[in-house]
């Protein structure tokens, strides 16, 4: 099982926790001491009045968090890119921004050193994945100015494998090129393998005898969720591995052949820390809480204790597949923000995800959401073949959340398609 081909870096993968804390601390210290004199960590820092030069594991609770917002403000204030830049902009050939999903986008730089970090980040997720010279990858992205599709890219390029960038195809031509270009691995976010499988089937094409073996995706926490996984292994006859990132950190989790259904934190190249979301205070050992990470690789725009908003449930239980890097148990449970709370019962979409799907396979389907009261009530619509279905759905997720949701069936084909992150779940007035 842990066969070495299947590390990025066999010693800092399986190093024990004395050794990776010691160079978790001295990477934080080489980190710390250039970005002292970053203009916005250098303000940040002063208000807690020391400084950041040399500190280590033993100061990082010190320093205050940053989030999205911190940096979003940054930026407005001092356009374009905020200051967020520890060196001149001209040291910064890599320039990225993302998708702006509820505000305006954020411009996302990288120096040369800084692009290997996301290089190496990725290395880990294919190796886990089992990725060799040999394969031919599809990349099923737009492409666009995402930083984690060309980062995904390059890391594969890096390893020798042959890569087919996707951006621009329609979902026909995706589908004709990976079985025309014989591609053995496919990266796109779970939702769109499934649309993939589906066009693929509307025009009699098969996937299932493909020559493709495994099937990375990230974007949405679709490929932890068990019926997810499965619908997806079973339309590609491939093994799906989950991975989790963000513009800001890079590609941070990865999933191993051993253990489906959870991610490995990268400790490595990163240091994390999970928090209450509503108070900040470090969760309980066993409770689920915010991720926070602090990316050791990155001088160039550093995140250092970024709060990532997903939610996570981490333990140091030992893998079967040698890693000592902890776990996140059923990969990213939900966004911080998207957490539902119905009836007084707190749910994330990726549960319902997961019962949803259990009865109807791949079928699209849509998540009402209305706030009344203070209190979320939820409304399924669903592209169901009958209303018994709809029954054992709505039956399924009251027996298994304790929430009772309302169904409708909606015709076949009827409901949005998704090619990036899907929007499944929609607030209503
Ligand atoms: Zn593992």
């Amino acid at each position: 099982m842990s066969s070495e081909h299947h590390f990025y870096d066999h010693a800092l993968e399986t190093a024990g926790r004395d050794e990776r804390l010691r160079l978790q601390d001295e990477k934080l210290r080489r980190l710390a001491s250039v970005i002292a004199g970053n203009p916005f960590y250098r303000q940040k820092i002063a208000l807690n009045g020391f400084n950041l030069a040399g500190r280590g594991l033993a100061d990082l609770a010190r320093i205050p968090f940053t989030t999205k917002a911190d940096l979003a403000e940054e930026q407005r204030a001092f356009p374009p890119f905020g200051r967020l830049l520890t060196y001149p902009p001209s040291r910064y050939p890599y320039v990225h921004q993302t998708s702006g999903t509820g505000g305006n986008p954020l411009m996302w730089l990288d120096t040369a050193d800084d692009w290997e970090t996301w290089v190496r980040c990725w290395g880990y997720v294919y190796r886990a994945a089992g990725l060799r010279e040999r394969d031919v990858a599809f990349f099923a992205f737009s492409f666009g100015p995402y930083v984690s599709h060309w980062a995904a890219l390059d890391g594969a390029r890096r390893l020798g494998v042959r890569c087919l960038p996707g951006g621009g195809m329609s979902s026909l031509q995706r589908v004709q090129a990976i079985l025309n270009q014989n591609a053995t691995v496919v990266l796109s976010t779970p939702t769109y393998a499934l649309r993939l499988a589906e066009v693929a089937r509307e025009n009699g094409l098969d996937l299932v005898s493909s020559a493709v073996r495994v099937a990375i995706h990230a974007g949405e926490p679709g490929a932890s969720v068990p019926h997810v996984r499965s619908c997806i292994e079973e339309a590609w006859g491939a093994s799906c591995f989950d991975h989790a990132g963000a513009t800001e950190l890079g590609a941070w989790g990865f999933e191993c052949e051993a253990h489906p259904g959870a991610i490995h934190l990268n400790e490595a190249e990163f240091i994390f820390e999970v928090i209450d979301h509503a108070t900040g205070a470090p969760s309980p050992p066993g409770e689920p809480g915010e991720l926070v990470a602090t990316a050791l690789g990155r001088a160039g725009m550093p995140a250092v204790r970024y709060r990532t908003g997903d939610i996570v449930l981490v333990d140091r239980e030992p893998c079967p597949c040698g890693r000592t890097f902890a776990l996140a148990r059923g990969g990213v449970l939900g966004r911080a923000d998207d957490m539902l709370i119905v009836r007084g019962v707190n749910v994330y979409p990726a549960a319902v995800d997961d019962l949803v799907r259990s009865h109807i396979g791949a079928a699209e389907y849509e998540l009402e959401i209305r706030r009344v009261g203070g209190l979320d009530e939820l409304l399924l619509n669903i592209e169901a073949p009958d209303a018994a279905t709809l029954d054992q759905v709505a039956r399924t997720i009251h027996q298994r959340l304790n929430i009772r949701v309302g169904v409708r069936q909606v015709p076949a084909g009827s409901l949005p398609r998704y090619e990036l992150k899907a929007r499944r779940y929609k607030r209503v007035e």
